[in-house]
């Protein structure tokens, strides 16, 4: 029964979720909630209108009736405040779950709720109202749910907790204002959802409340992940070991894994936020280079969270869909970290960090190209900017420099047309930096022989050149590096490969985004990556950085859904891809790929200066 109910108004919703809000009234009994009490609808009135959030607390023990109340999304902060002072809140696991959620712990909050349904009556009894008494016109009714806890012990079963989280879903996805928090909140509840479901086989039912809540939050990564295992199973297909845990119970798999990039990875972003990872992979920032001392950074709240995330196993930050150290099974077992540091860190569980190994710099976008797969406009940072970010290079970061072993520069942008990025080469030479080697990413545009030397610092440092360039064909080149010019491209990537060939550079590497408009060539990159010496031919899946939703899903033949996709599968299945020379992301049914233990010693490509296969990687994946 809630099967059909939910599918049908999930429907409903889906169609109309942008529509014109108009607050349901409901006149028959609904299973997993109940209709507010004349208590809870005097405390409305007596309020003027409804709350966001309320949650009220009956103690038969004190005989004390205590609420509290959010009124807007605005006053989120002293809500969470009065949850987390709440003695009970570790044995409420919805209410539980709702703070989790409150605090962007998202993944978390999904755990506290799926676990509720899972485990057996005897808790403290937890109920959500929705609608208006029946006998009372409340006026100030907008549909937001209301919680409540009580000291009297849970007798309610899986099928009801169920029904209670499907009904608080529907209400934030179906009620208006306070829109940020809503959507988390939906996030969170479809996650639950979609574990619980699929636990019980449901897959179709959970993939219609995941689709309907990416339509709201469309970077979601743990929807993403579970919508894709959820569409697997739908087709009668396995899941892979690692996204079980998103259709339901954790597997544990990834326990025995602990991935070293958040001990030892230090990323500034556009914006002057610091990430650990990639953002794709894990978008989760630590700080803001601009606004905070570098330390506060480095060992901040969230900072040591995500470490300790690697080492419990959950990695609830991360990107499971996308991060190729999980699909290619790359992430090494606790035994195998080679830094000292990190092996501490996590044999002791201080998760608190003293210096800088990897820094990845992509501080500015500013490029010569606009390639639609990155942006929809060129991108120049303005003077004043520009200014600022180059005065805090100068203030915090050259500090630093002499700690810093690896320095990738510039992900964000093309490191030869930004001004900090520039001034940061500038600084780079062997008495500043002894220790320091570069792995720098580039368009390749604007890499001619000219602009090399005048950088003379970083000649002996470079460890590896990555050159973004996904086509094999000048037309596709063209195209998919608006504002790029072939010929002379070209030209750039014969002086490159002449640096490689003599060792100037260590480590070059190509890499293709594969896409509609370039999967056909991908057999190409190969030979021409071969044809400029390169170490590696890289390829990725195409993430959404810059398209509609529609256009991404017309672009991306990776995936299942796509009418190309057999196409593609023919394609990724050449033989040409299991070459050590080959590095990609391939999850697909029967792409040609190394096994695991092959792809573990393909990462293990010595450069001079390397001094752990994992450093290598790292700057590979993304
Ligand atoms: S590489 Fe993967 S596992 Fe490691 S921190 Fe990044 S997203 Fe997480």
């Amino acid at each position: 029964m809630l099967n059909q109910r939910a599918e049908a108004m999930l429907k409903v919703s889906t169609l109309s979720h942008q529509a014109e809000h108009r607050i349901e009234v409901f006149d028959t009994e609904r299973p997993g909630i109940q209709r507010m009490d004349a208590d809870m609808a005097a405390k409305i009135s007596q309020i003027g209108f409804h709350p966001f959030l309320m949650v009220r607390i009956e103690s038969d023990v004190i005989r004390k009736r205590e609420y509290f109340i959010c009124k807007t999304q605005n006053e989120n902060s002293q809500f969470v405040k009065d949850l987390t002072n709440f003695n009970g809140l570790a044995q409420c696991k919805l209410l539980h779950g709702l703070e989790r959620a409150l605090q962007l712990e998202t993944y978390d909050a999904a755990e506290c709720w799926f676990s509720w349904v899972r485990e057996a009556p005897g808790g403290p009894a937890e109920t959500v109202y929705l609608g208006p008494p029946l006998s009372m016109d409340l006026a100030a009714y907008y549909g937001y749910p209301i919680y409540e806890v009580t000291s009297a012990k849970a007798v309610d079963s899986a099928e009801r907790r169920l029904e209670t989280l499907t009904e608080l879903f529907e209400a934030y996805c179906r009620t208006t204002g306070n829109d940020a928090t809503r959507v988390l909140l939906a996030e969170a509840l479809a996650l639950a959802l979609s574990r619980s479901l699929g636990s019980r086989g449901e897959y179709h039912k959970a993939a219609l409340i995941v689709d309907h809540a990416l339509s709201l939050i469309p970077s979601s990564i743990h929807l993403k992940a579970a919508r894709y295992a959820l569409g697997l199973r739908v087709n009668g297909k396995m899941v892979p070991d690692r996204l079980a845990k998103f259709i339901g119970e954790d597997n544990g798999y990834l326990k025995q894994f602990v991935c070293p990039l958040p001990f030892e990875r230090f990323e500034i972003g556009p914006s002057g936020d610091v990430l650990v990872c990639c953002g794709h992979w894990l978008p989760t920032s630590i700080g803001n280079f601009l606004k905070d001392p570098i330390d506060g950074i480095l060992n901040s709240a969230k900072a040591q969270k995500i470490r300790e995330s690697m080492v419990d196993g959950s990695y609830k930050y991360c990107n499971h869909l996308d991060c190729g150290h999980m699909v290619r099974e790359t992430l090494p077992l606790p035994e195998e970290l080679q830094r000292p540091a990190t092996r501490r860190a996590v044999a002791e569980g201080n998760y608190r960090m003293d210096g800088i190994e990897f820094l990845t710099f992509g501080f500015d976008q500013t490029c010569n190209l606009s390639c639609p797969s990155c942006r929809t406009h060129r991108i120049v940072e303005k003077v004043s900017a520009s200014i600022e970010k180059a005065r805090a290079v100068e203030e915090k970061l050259v500090g630093l420099l002499p700690t810093v072993r690896v320095l990738h520069i510039n992900p964000a942008g093309e490191l030869l047309a930004s001004k900090p990025s520039r001034k940061l080469l500038e600084l780079i030479d062997d008495d500043r930096c002894p220790n320091l080697v570069l792995d720098i990413i580039s368009n390749g545009t604007l890499f001619t022989e000219q602009e090399w030397n005048k950088f003379p610092g970083i000649h002996k440092k470079v460890r590896q050149l990555r050159i973004s360039i996904d086509a094999a064909r000048k037309e596709t080149f063209e195209k998919l590096r608006r504002l790029g010019h072939y010929e002379p491209f070209i030209e750039n990537m014969r002086f490159v490969s002449r640096l490689r060939a003599a060792g100037t550079i260590p480590q070059l590497n190509f890499s293709f985004t594969y896409q509609l408009d370039n999967f056909r060539e991908m057999v190409e990159f190969v030979d021409f990556c071969a044809s400029m010496n390169c170490n590696f031919a890289i390829f990725e899946r195409l993430q959404n950085i810059a398209f509609s939703q529609d256009e991404y899903r017309r672009k991306a033949v990776h995936h299942p859904d796509h009418p190309l996709h057999a196409e593609f599968l023919d394609v990724v299945s050449n033989p040409a891809f299991a070459s050590p020379r080959v590095w990609h992301d391939f999850d697909y049914d029967g792409a040609a790929k190394l096994t695991r233990e092959e792809a573990r010693n393909q990462l293990i490509v010595p450069p001079p200066v390397a001094t752990s296969s994992f450093e290598v990687r790292e700057t590979q994946g993304c």
